[in-house]
């Protein structure tokens, strides 16, 4: 027998009614974002490798193991499909002159980001994200902007016990005398550390903070933190975010423990996280030397994204029901060929007044059409028989109490807008 293909490892298919809730999601995200004037921008799901590997920096998890190649090259370039969705955005920023608008541009996203994680239960290497950016600005009101869109959008949609957790890693200058710092504490744990964390010592010390090994927690909290060796400007950044949040009323915390896996981050880093299921959906910060990295230019511009399958469970979980698709309240049921051909008619007349509508026309047997409209829980059936044809009207069956009536064809259409 011949073996069944199957998806890709760590790729998935998403049905129905998984869809239905994610085109609404989309829907939701979609309108949100842009009603705080955000437009809406589409890249391409594969980028020069440069993107990713001159700005993520050579020791982020991403760069060292987890970007999907694509085989053989194109002019000399090789080409990855995108890891993470902010790279590509400041590339397309660039690329398309958008420096030259008046400033700052406001841009989102919805879409996947490849990984290529070791496979394990429940986890998938491909994953969506609505993402949100405003570049061209390094100005502290914006770090807080991006913050109250996703927690306005949480508020609305009466999600409880999430926090912001925020810190600032400051800018170049000031971060690497707090590397440095970091770098003589954990020193002088060396003996003690998980092998993840001697290897970072040597390679990046901000991503011993970062360590989820149960050896290494104690180590954390008596952690330099990095707050503590912020110049001026960045301590004067700071400390306006966090006035804006508190002007604005959102739920946060400092977490000198937060640091975020890329090198383009800079000041202000978030994560937002959910208590009672403890994980962060998502999380952010700003970038200002990201452009630099791709670029001559340096940009200041501050971004989140936020992940739509964490984000789908913990709606599901505080029971957000969303609808993309119109559900059907009438099942049309046929039983002759000549009924079919009435049928048929009937369904496009109710279509086209809005009136959305069911059918198995490949059955002809009432019982079966009957059990069909019973599963998909319509109000209504309407029976199209060998007498209702003659008649020029349909009994209209009531799925809950089995009530019947006739109406004629020519009344069909008002008297279901009726009971509707
Ligand atoms: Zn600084
Ligand atoms: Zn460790």
């Amino acid at each position: 027998m011949k073996q069944l293909i199957q998806a890709a490892r760590g790729m998935r298919d998403l049905l129905s009614p998984e869809t239905d809730y994610f085109l609404s999601l989309q829907d939701l995200l979609l309108k949100w974002s842009n009603s705080y004037g955000f437009s809406y921008i589409r890249l391409p799901l594969v980028e020069n490798e440069k993107v990713f590997t001159s700005s993520l920096g050579q020791n982020s998890d991403i760069i060292e193991k987890e970007m999907f190649y694509l085989k053989g090259k194109e002019r000399g370039e090789k080409l990855v499909l995108r890891p993470e969705l902010t790279a590509g955005i400041m590339r397309a920023y660039l690329q398309n002159g958008l420096h030259s608008l008046p400033q700052p541009i406001k841009l989102f996203q919805i879409g996947p980001a490849f990984r290529k994680e070791r496979p394990q239960a429940g986890r998938f290497r491909e994953h969506y994200q609505w993402d949100l950016e405003i570049i061209g600005s390094a100005e502290p009101i914006n770090d807080a902007q991006i913050i109250q869109i996703i927690d306005s959008l949480f508020k609305k949609l009466k999600l409880k016990d999430y926090i912001f957790k925020i810190n600032s890693i400051g800018c170049p200058d000031c971060r690497e005398h707090y590397k440095k710092k970091l770098k003589s504490y954990y020193q002088s744990l060396n003996r003690k550390l998980c092998l993840d964390c001697k290897r970072r010592l040597k390679t990046n010390s901000l991503r011993l903070l970062d360590c989820k090994n149960p050896i290494c927690q104690p180590f954390k909290a008596k952690a330099p933190e990095s707050l503590n060796y912020l110049c001026k400007f960045c301590q004067e950044h700071f400390k306006k975010v966090l006035e804006y949040l508190e002007e604005m009323e959102i739920n946060y915390e400092l977490d000198h423990t937060l640091v975020r896996g890329f090198d383009y981050y800079s000041r202000t880093i978030f994560e937002v996280f959910f208590q009672e299921q403890n994980f962060a959906i998502g999380g952010g910060g700003r970038y200002d030397y990201l452009s630099k990295a791709l670029s001559a230019k340096e940009i200041g511009a501050v971004g989140a994204g936020i992940g739509i399958e964490r984000l789908t469970s913990v709606l599901k979980m505080h029971q957000v029901k969303l609808s993309f698709f119109k559900k059907p309240n009438i099942f049309i049921v046929q039983i002759s060929e000549e009924a079919k051909k009435a049928a048929i008619k009937i369904f496009e007349l109710l279509r086209k007044n809005n009136i959305a509508v069911a059918e198995n026309f490949a059955k002809s047997n009432l019982s079966d059409q009957l059990s069909l409209a019973n599963k998909l829980g319509v109000k209504y059936a309407l029976i199209i028989g060998h007498e209702e044809l003659g008649n020029e009207n349909v009994i209209l069956r009531d799925m809950k109490t089995g009530a019947q009536e006739n109406i004629y064809w020519s009344e069909l259409i008002e008297k279901l807008k009726d009971k509707l």
